[in-house]
């Protein structure tokens, strides 16, 4: 059975100092429990400026650590872009992907998403790739078009013997207290999880994400194909994020 994975997507929130703070208590927590490291991993997207304070704070530790979203070219004339290759030498070993805000504020598409994907694993860092669809897009039922389709066109081309995560995240349930019922999740999930062994992907992960708090993090890890959860603001307080790792 593969170890459940614990993601802390802390957006535009925690400067370096807030992220040493989190991640001194954290660590301190967790790094010397062995059970811990052999059933869960740990994953925290910070704010870019707070990148190097996590790193620096999990040094030594199995948490992977990385930015919320990398340009599609490694350099070059991209004012105010972030290089992956510059994560990597600081020591990201991951990069979130295709976040619902970036696809709604930001215009991130599928041709980028795809190059950035594929520019993660030239560089050996593990994507983590969110899907979801909007609560019209669920309403008029097209939630597996959506999610396939974000799949198909993003991961196209891509090598699928690396491991890859893909967090299905319900845009309607992010940061809205709405949490998807497990009803909800147990069918998409059931769904990604043969279109991606029919894609012939041999090494993901499928998490959940949207609005995942202490009390709904147990009956949700239980559901049939949720290897884990995309966390946000639940993550940001190291006892809500501590009681969800250690459901
Ligand atoms: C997220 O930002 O990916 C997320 C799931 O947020 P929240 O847990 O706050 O809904």
């Amino acid at each position: 059975m593969s170890k459940k994975i614990f993601a802390a997507n802390w957006k535009l929130q925690k400067n370096p100092l807030q992220a040493k703070e989190f991640c001194e208590i954290f660590r301190a927590q967790v790094v010397p429990q062995t059970y811990f490291w052999d059933h869960k991993e740990i994953f925290i997207f910070p704010q870019n400026f707070s990148l190097d304070s996590v790193i620096h704070a999990m040094k030594d530790t199995p948490v992977f650590t990385g930015p919320q979203n990398i340009h599609t070219e490694k350099s070059g004339a991209f004012t105010g872009e972030n290089s992956a290759v510059f994560a990597k030498e600081m020591g990201a070993k991951t990069i979130l992907l295709g976040h619902s805000e970036r696809r709604q504020y930001f215009g991130e598409t599928h041709e980028a998403l795809n190059k950035k994907v594929k520019l993660c694993q030239e560089l050996d860092l593990l994507p983590v790739f969110c899907i979801g669809e909007t609560l019209a897009e669920r309403e008029k039922g097209e939630t597996e078009k959506v999610c396939f389709e974000q799949i198909t066109q993003a991961l196209n081309g891509i090598d699928k013997s690396k491991r890859i995560v893909v967090a299905y995240e319900p845009v309607w349930a992010i940061g809205t207290g709405k949490v998807a019922t497990v009803e909800q999740v147990k069918e998409i999930h059931e769904k990604l999880y043969h279109k991606m062994a029919d894609l012939n992907f041999s090494n993901f992960q499928l998490l959940y994400g949207g609005s995942v708090k202490p009390d709904n993090a147990k009956q949700l890890l239980e559901v049939p194909h949720v290897d884990g959860f995309l966390i946000g603001g639940a993550s940001l307080e190291v006892d809500s994020f501590m009681k969800i790792c250690s459901q």
